[in-house]
């Protein structure tokens, strides 16, 4: 990339690096295709840039929606909603009407609350609503607290206690077809053990469902493989062969079984950055502060779970790609980097250190392609920011 394309165009913005993005799809589409009845579904909450979701198409995935302007956005964007799966623990009425019209693959159904309105409305409609059961199954993770789901006290799913009831419920309401079950124990997992322990625990609920006579024909992972966000140039692709051998070898899938996944931050986080411009550096009495034009409105993530991403001032490097940024061996110092926002949250990062840095330099906050452009607001009545692929800076002379 020249970066003095870039220099240009209006920031904050998000850039995305498609390249990087195929080779990450092609590194999923190696293990699908080494294991049998894989099915993988993107969590679109992640990132719904249509760049994205054009490379997603093109590579042949599903679609893991939690809301109904999801399945609109994705069916907009030519998915086939028979590689839909939708979960959410509030699903709205009109969002279960459209998604039983789009027909899709599969309700992951959180309460039996939920079940009895999606049976109503699917009578309503004439359809027949396939459904997993999302089971809570008390598997904690190695994670922050708030991007943990599959504990005992988390609101998603169904307890394990209440499973035989509401799979009993499915065959006594009308136009309810059971599938299977569904299991996501939350985000940014980088412990395999944790996958291991959902493994074991699936297990178990097989073998006690197989007890009562009970078969599943889908057994659904859920998503929440982690990424480097320490070193992205060193680790751009999560490593996906250790994730599924994970299943590969844990997993009792009966003959014939369907697996199916859900990863979200595992494909787009290292496709993205935040290309941010530097306002001010404030010198203050204890640190030095970078203000930039980026704030807790486009990246919400330091601000919402104390996320810390990878920040690089490239200004000072000419001609790299977005993966191969480096710095010149100058002067730097220390930094607190930070948004405009009036909020104390509002921080990307405390005493980093940069090469000396100026007002006017380009920041690329890293790693910012999940859970970044998706989660942006208009807080302050600020635009919501713009994205790009690589090859849009460099059509243009922006
Ligand atoms: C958010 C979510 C995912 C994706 O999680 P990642 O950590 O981004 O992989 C998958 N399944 C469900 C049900 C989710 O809510």
């Amino acid at each position: 990339m020249n970066i003095n394309n870039i220099h240009g165009a209006t920031t904050p913005f998000y850039l995305y690096d498609t390249a990087l993005l195929r080779t990450t799809l092609d590194a999923i589409n190696t293990e699908v295709k080494r294991i049998p009845n894989l099915h993988v579904h993107y969590a679109v909450k992640a990132n719904a840039h249509p760049c994205v979701l054009a490379e997603i198409l093109k590579a042949g995935l599903g679609i893991d929606c939690v809301s109904g302007g999801e399945i609109q956005t994705v069916l907009d964007a030519g998915f086939d909603p028979a590689k839909i799966v939708f979960a959410g623990v509030g699903k709205a009425d009109w969002e279960i009407r459209l998604a039983l019209e789009a027909g899709i693959f599969c309700f992951n159904v959180e309460s039996k609350e939920e079940l009895e309105v999606i049976s109503q409305i699917a009578v309503e409609c004439g359809k027949v609503a396939p459904v997993c059961l999302r089971i809570n199954p008390d598997v904690g993770a190695h994670t922050h607290s708030h991007i943990t789901t599959g504990r005992a006290e988390d609101k998603f799913g169904i307890a394990m206690e209440d499973m035989e009831y509401v799979i009993g419920l499915c065959a006594l309401l009308p136009n309810i077809e059971f599938l299977g079950l569904h299991l996501h124990i939350g985000s940014q997992i980088l412990e395999m053990e944790d996958f291991i322990a959902l493994a074991h625990r699936t297990n178990e609920l097989q073998d006690r469902l197989e007890q009562q006579g009970i078969k599943l024909r889908i057994i659904n992972i859920g998503g929440g493989l982690g990424v480097d966000y320490d070193d992205p140039n060193n680790n751009p692709v999560p490593n996906f062969h250790d994730y599924f051998a994970v299943w590969a070898e844990h997993l009792k899938l009966r003959p014939g079984q369907e697996l199916h996944c859900e990863p979200g931050r595992a494909i787009v986080a290292q496709c993205g950055s935040l290309i941010t411009r530097v306002l001010y550096v404030k010198e203050g009495h204890e640190q030095k502060f970078v203000i930039v034009d980026a704030g807790m409105t486009e990246l919400i993530r330091p601000a919402l779970y104390g996320a810390r991403h990878k920040i690089e001032n490239i200004t000072a490097t000419q001609n790299l790609r977005l993966t191969d940024w480096l710095f010149p061996a100058t002067d730097t110092a220390v930094y607190d980097v930070v948004g405009p926002i009036c909020e104390s949250t509002d921080v990307f990062a405390e005493d980093i250190v940069l090469p000396v840095t100026r007002r006017g330099d380009l920041i690329a906050i890293r790693s910012a392609g999940a859970y970044g452009e998706t989660m942006a607001s208009c807080y302050n009545c600020r635009p919501l920011p713009k994205g790009f692929t690589i090859d849009d800076l460099s059509d243009t002379d922006a």
